[in-house]
């Protein structure tokens, strides 16, 4: 494909790596630029994930290596609401679920896993090494230890050991998520003493110089859910989508909203007939707020997508307030969104 001479001449501004479409989309809005390589993941814990997933797409990398390693960053972190470190199921047991996505369709994920440092290298072993798409529970373990993966001890953190021991003295063990919402329960992702919401995930997805696309989302689930609970994160086209010729999707936030639409599947079917990332993850919010139209409980409710095009193009959107996304596209490109909410 020839380059008009006036769009070579943007890219010479705008940088390497940097691409002009100039398209006009379905909504008449004229889009902004896209990028690649570009990688963007959810909540502020996307910063630095997003720097170990640009340590693979800044030198060439692939996409999926890059989600890969970079939402290790977080499952590494032990202060962090990601991996072993975070909160635990009401029994006091930590338990994780994690999915990946490649630019060929392929996919693989975990859940209910215990004791694993890195859910998202064994979702990845299981795309890569089974016919199969997901294990669960004991099986995914086992197959983890056969691959070659150490078990954690299954000690909580010190802060989630905390965390735990403050639940337990009001602990209510009915099984029905909507009236435990208000309850304080945590079961829902209602908002913490610090006024941020309870969230304990990554989601990232990204494209690489060659225009691939891949996603990851790894996740400890909900805090204090039902022992055996198994969220959206690592159930495809429910957590996390990819559609090499379209664009690439993932969701936080209360899991069961999210599974109920289809959500990452949906927004890049929005995506499919013309919408750019932004739009497209905002239909997918309005259709779970009328989904729970009437419904006490949806001020309580947080859901956040984010999602790139196949043009490099990127956007997010969410519930309510307090939603961010981390985007980079250079070395010194590397920086927070708030995501636009709808009430
Ligand atoms: N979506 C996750 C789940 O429901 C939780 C989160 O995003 O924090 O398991």
């Amino acid at each position: 494909m020839s380059i008009p001479r006036r769009q070579l001449l943007q890219l010479g501004t705008l940088g390497l790596g940097t691409f002009f479409t100039g398209k006009t989309f379905a909504s008449g809005k004229k889009q902004a630029a896209g990028r690649k390589p570009l990688v963007i993941s959810t909540w502020d814990t996307g910063i630095a994930a997003n720097k170990g997933a640009w340590n693979v797409l800044g030198k060439g990398g692939r996409a999926l290596d890059a989600v890969e390693q970079g939402v290790m960053v977080t499952e590494n972190e032990n202060n962090c609401c990601v991996g072993l470190a975070a909160n635990p199921d009401r029994d006091g047991f930590v338990t994780l679920d994690a999915s990946i996505m490649d630019e060929h369709g392929n996919c693989g994920s975990v859940a209910f896993l215990e004791r694993v440092k890195h859910p998202i290298q064994v979702a990845r072993m299981v795309m890569e090494r089974t016919p199969h798409v997901m294990l669960v529970g004991a099986g995914a373990q086992q197959f983890a230890v056969e691959q070659g993966i150490k078990l954690e001890d299954g000690k909580l953190s010190d802060d989630a050991k905390k965390t735990y021991e403050e639940w337990l003295k009001k602990s209510e063990y009915k099984p029905a998520v909507n009236i435990e919402n208000t309850k304080g329960t945590a079961f829902a992702p209602l908002r913490l003493p610090n006024g941020d919401w309870n969230h304990d995930t990554i989601g990232m997805v990204a494209i690489d110089a060659n225009g691939n696309l891949s996603g990851s989302c790894t996740t400890s689930g909900m805090a204090f859910k039902l022992r055996g609970r198994v969220g959206d994160s690592p159930i495809i086209g429910a957590g996390l989508y990819v559609d090499n010729e379209i664009g690439a999707a993932t969701a936080t936030g209360l899991g069961e909203e999210v599974i109920k639409i289809c959500g990452s599947h949906l927004v890049v079917q929005y995506m499919a007939q013309g919408l750019h990332p932004e739009e497209a993850c905002k239909k997918a919010v309005e259709k779970i707020i009328r989904n729970k139209k009437g419904d006490p409980n949806l001020k309580d409710t947080q859901v956040g997508f984010i999602a790139i095009n196949k043009q490099g193009q990127y956007g997010g959107y969410c519930i309510q307030k307090g939603f961010s996304f981390a985007v980079c596209y250079a070395d010194d490109k590397n920086f927070m969104v708030d995501g636009k909410h709808m009430l």
